[in-house]
């Protein structure tokens, strides 16, 4: 869970001493949590510890993590809650986008240069001899053990993991009392409650400016939002040019190439945020039509989508009930 998309700002600060503000660096990238804790008791240390139990399951960068026991064959491994639970909604995700999101993508992700496997970048590789231990319905999950069809079969969380893990901050922070929060961890985002302005949670969507830097923060909108999950995928920020051509980091595990249509960025409003970060990916590979269709369909779900015209130009698309958040 490393490709950062730092895309967010928020007012925080006037007159707000009761608030607490966090940051830090996790999962190779930056988090910040701000929030009200009724007895003014500063949550960092707990909520450092519980992300380092998180990642001890669900990083592909930690090997010895849940994850990386399986995908390493590591017969004496177990699933914990954090992975079943991520599991799940893997499963459920992956059928509702037409198996446009996939956690078993990873020898893809890892071939094409993007994954914890180290893919040269130097040529196309060889995505037929790949594809056939590819695919969902090629695992499954008994009695806390993964179960897999081939052994080379391997998994990458990296797109739901992230998400995932602003719920955990957020419940943790609940567990302690707060109701006025806003956790964002690589710009994924968990709010609830008022800011410390006493309004909604102002938090901007990035303009798709391709970047590798990470640096470039310039917003297309912002949003007006509460008690609600937020995330955004793109492909300008993880991508590399081989031999003229743009490949990117979300890959259709349906085709074992890496995603090349006019869409740029897909931000998704969900339930929660585990949710909200694999439908944005899986959007992204479902490209603008496709994407609007499924996302109506989805009771909870919301999204805004940047693309771009024939001409070139930037252009918006959103669902109806994503625009009660558009800031005027
Ligand atoms: P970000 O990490 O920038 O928020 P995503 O949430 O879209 O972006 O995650 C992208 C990562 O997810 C890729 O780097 C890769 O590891 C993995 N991935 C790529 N394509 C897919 C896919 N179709 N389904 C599931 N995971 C994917
Ligand atoms: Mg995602």
């Amino acid at each position: 869970m490393v490709w950062a998309l730092p895309c967010l700002w928020m007012s925080c600060s006037s007159g707000a001493k009761e608030y607490i503000r966090n940051t830090g660096r996790i999962f190779g990238t930056y988090y910040s949590v701000v929030y009200q804790q009724p007895d003014g008791v500063d949550l960092q240390d707990k909520l450092e510890q519980r992300m380092q139990e998180f990642d001890r399951s669900l990083s592909t960068f930690n090997p010895e993590s849940v994850i990386s026991r399986i995908n390493r064959n590591d017969t004496a491994v177990r699933t914990d809650a954090y992975f079943e639970a991520m599991y799940a909604v893997a499963g459920q995700v992956s059928c509702r986008t037409d198996g446009a999101f996939d956690i078993t993508v990873a020898p893809l992700v890892n071939a094409w240069g993007f994954g914890f496997g180290n893919g040269d970048r130097q040529s196309a590789p060889a995505v037929d001899t790949i594809m056939p231990y590819v695919g969902h319905g090629k695992i499954k999950l008994e009695h806390h053990r993964l179960l897999k069809d081939d052994p080379r079969t391997m998994l990458d969380a990296s797109a739901i993991a992230k998400g995932y893990s602003c719920d955990v901050m957020a419940a943790l922070l609940e567990e302690n009392g707060c109701r006025n929060y806003l956790v964002e961890i690589g710009g994924e985002v968990v709010c609830r409650g008022a800011n410390p302005q006493g309004d909604k949670w102002r938090i901007g969507i990035n303009k798709p400016i391709d970047d590798e830097t990470n640096l470039v923060n310039e917003y297309e909108t912002v949003v007006n939002i509460t008690d609600a999950a937020l995330a955004t995928s793109g492909n300008y920020r993880q991508f590399y040019y081989l031999e003229g051509k743009k490949y990117s980091h979300t890959i259709d595990p349906r085709t074992g190439q890496p995603v090349g249509h006019n869409l740029l960025s897909a931000t998704v409003v969900a339930p929660t945020c585990m949710e909200a970060d694999a439908y944005a990916t899986a959007f992204m590979v479902l490209g603008k039509d496709r994407a609007l269709q499924v996302c109506e369909s989805v009771p909870g779900l919301d999204c805004f989508l940047i693309y771009a015209d024939e001409a070139g130009e930037n252009q918006v698309a959103c669902t109806e009930g994503f625009k009660k958040y558009l800031a005027r």
